[in-house]
């Protein structure tokens, strides 16, 4: 069996914002490898650490933000922590291109979407003639299902919010990255255009075979997308594995409290269970395991000693003292 290729390894990644209270620990010395051409969903509460995350990989942390001495991000080999400006700004939308949240507020009302699409390629002086480059915009726009004719000779707001965040999916693509991450993508769209645009990310998952990264609070959306999870709480990895060891077997009480808070296919019959309490407070995080206070299945360990991410085997990887009791 070939050996798995990672395009992401993230190693010890600590990031902190200095507040006037002392230091948010949003992202708490975590490691986390993203499979070349897998669908890996990264879900979380709100505050998780999720969108941190994000932020280091794309280099678009707030001023306040301070990262860990010893943090490692690796892609395709390189340290990004390293790269000088310039070098991130080729790797920004080239090599990794980000799909925002509420995207499609983020086109610029002044100008025509075809402009917009080759105001990127300009700027990134790839050096391609512009005929060539509006066929390649028009083949993008067709694979998120647009009218490329009328898309690229109208300005935003001639466009609906699932046209525009279409849009943003297809500029996201302009420079052929490697990795494409989406952050909350279809947030502010109605559940109709939800479930779309969900079908188009599968479509172009399969079709260029693209390492494509979900962050999201919505476990069906990771459900129906894909094909890794990893399940993040007051910045830490509760726990890794595939789709169906996450959603069939999951070893972890809080992974298994966001399956049973889940709303249920099957409407009313099954009444969803809320995770009592909430996240803790980022300044000042409770010791040993960080879910320990909302844990039904806490013991004295827990409290005191942090539980590592231990292999469960089948590439499974949980921190929780007790995951052999958490077993369904
Ligand atoms: Fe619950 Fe303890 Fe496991 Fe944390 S380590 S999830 S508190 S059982």
């Amino acid at each position: 069996m070939p050996d798995t290729e990672y395009v992401l390894r993230i190693k010890d990644l600590r990031v902190e914002y200095r507040v006037r209270e002392g230091f948010v620990k949003s992202v708490d010395d975590i490691d986390l490898d993203i499979e070349k051409g897998k669908f890996t969903a990264i879900i979380g509460e709100s505050g998780c650490g999720k969108s941190t995350l994000n932020n280091v990989i794309m280099d678009i942390l707030s001023p306040n933000a301070v990262i860990g001495k010893n943090s490692r991000v690796f892609f395709n080999g390189e340290d990004l922590l390293k790269l000088d400006r310039e070098r991130l700004r080729q790797f920004r939308w080239r090599k990794a291109a980000m799909v925002f949240q509420a995207a499609q507020n983020a086109l610029n009302p002044l100008l025509k979407v075809s402009e917009q699409f080759l105001d990127v390629i300009e700027d990134h002086e790839t050096g391609e003639k512009k005929r060539e480059s509006l066929q390649r915009i028009n083949k993008l726009l067709e694979l998120v299902k647009l009218d490329s004719r009328r898309v690229l000779s109208s300005y935003p707001h001639e466009l609906s919010g699932g046209m525009r965040q279409r849009t943003i999916i297809a500029l996201a693509l302009v420079l052929d990255p490697e990795f494409l991450i989406l952050d909350e993508p279809t947030t502010a769209l109605d559940i109709i255009t939800q479930s779309y645009i969900f079908d188009i990310l599968t479509d172009i998952h399969n079709r260029l075979g693209l390492t494509m990264a979900l962050v999201t609070h919505d476990i069906s959306a990771a459900a129906r997308l894909a094909d890794n999870v990893v399940v993040m709480y007051a910045g830490k990895i509760m726990e890794t594995g595939d789709i169906h060891s996450i959603f069939n077997s999951s070893r972890h009480p809080y992974s298994r409290g966001l399956l049973n808070a889940m709303p249920s296919i099957e409407g009313e019959t099954v009444k969803k269970k809320p995770i009592p309490g909430s996240p803790p407070d980022l300044l000042n995080k409770p010791p040993g395991c960080v879910f320990h206070p909302r844990c039904g299945l806490a013991g004295e360990i827990c409290a005191k000693e942090e539980p590592g991410l231990e292999d469960t085997g089948g590439g499974h990887k949980t921190a929780c003292h007790k995951w052999r009791e958490a077993l369904p």
